[in-house]
């Protein structure tokens, strides 16, 4: 038996913009969205109804896309993503592209050592990784941490879909804790990466949006929104090789305030980059 509307009629009565719609519906068929364009007047099995109505119905409640659709796009890949895990951003691509400029450059003779805190679905830390090894970067070994377990398990179940551990050059290790908690304190970093919360409790934007839906310890950090930054900046410095790098993710309106706090700390070549949106959105500092 047929859904007795056609693929097209679903859509337009879901009252949701046609290219979601488009898209929740080719991901409960298990097709492109193209498919779905080119069989618009064709219908469904009976079976695709309920379920298609009822990503519908979360949809126009505000529920991300990419919590629905359960993976979002990033560096060119696609990563699983679901509630109790920040959703990769395109802003944060900066990220890796400045850390491939750091492998790049050669911090040191050997083999780079990296690490990615706050990892939430591991975007960052494996971009680079796959990324490295594309290049021909040496990076021998990832370091992957989050406090939530929600994100090892996504970080963990990204590693395996994007095949991160079976690259040659590079060894992943991913540890559930706090920041620099479940790190040893003996080892020592080339390179830190890091997109931790940075939003003002309280901020207007945590209301609206997909951020309604995130978990608040991954966008938030205090007062100043400041909280989680000065941690990191501060206690990164035992955890860096001199002349490795610190990348910290921050607000537009933050980069003056980080630029202080490295300089606190006594890092040196301090500086700021824009997004593709021209938003200052990373800084960086090296340890002497
Ligand atoms: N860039 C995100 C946003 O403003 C926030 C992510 C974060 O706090 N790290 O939507």
């Amino acid at each position: 038996m047929a859904v007795s509307k056609s693929y097209d009629c679903l859509i337009s009565d879901s009252l949701l913009p046609r290219n979601e719609a488009r898209a929740l519906l080719a991901h409960v068929l298990s097709k492109d969205k193209s498919w779905v364009i080119a069989h618009g007047d064709e219908t469904g099995p009976e079976e695709v109804s309920r379920p298609i109505q009822l990503l519908f119905l979360r949809r126009r409640n505000g529920e991300p896309m990419a919590y629905l659709l359960g993976a979002k796009e990033f560096y060119g890949r696609s990563f699983s993503v679901g509630p109790g895990v920040l959703i990769p951003r395109p802003e944060t691509e900066l990220m890796v592209d400045w850390a491939l400029e750091v492998l790049r450059a050669g911090v040191s003779d050997r083999a780079s050592m990296a690490l990615d805190l706050g990892c939430g679905t591991g975007c960052i830390g494996l971009s680079l990784a796959l990324e490295a090894e594309r290049l021909g970067l040496a990076l021998a070994q990832l370091t992957l941490v989050d406090c939530a377990p929600e994100a090892i398990e996504f970080t963990q179940r990204n590693t395996k879909q994007l095949s991160v551990h079976k690259l040659s050059r590079t060894s992943v290790n991913i540890v559930q804790g706090s920041w620099f908690d479940p790190i040893d304190p003996s080892l020592r970093f080339d390179l830190i990466v890091s997109n931790p919360p940075y939003i003002r409790l309280g901020d207007a934007h945590l209301s609206q949006g997909d951020l309604r839906f995130e978990p608040p310890h991954a966008l938030s950090s205090g007062e100043s929104g400041l909280q989680a930054v000065k941690l990191i900046i501060t206690e990164a410095a035992g955890f860096l090789q001199p002349s490795g790098r610190l990348l910290l993710e921050h607000g537009y309106d933050q980069a003056v305030a980080i630029r202080t706090l490295f300089q606190e700390h006594g890092y040196i070549s301090i500086e700021t980059r824009a997004d593709l949106a021209g938003h200052d959105r990373v800084s960086a500092g090296r340890k002497r």
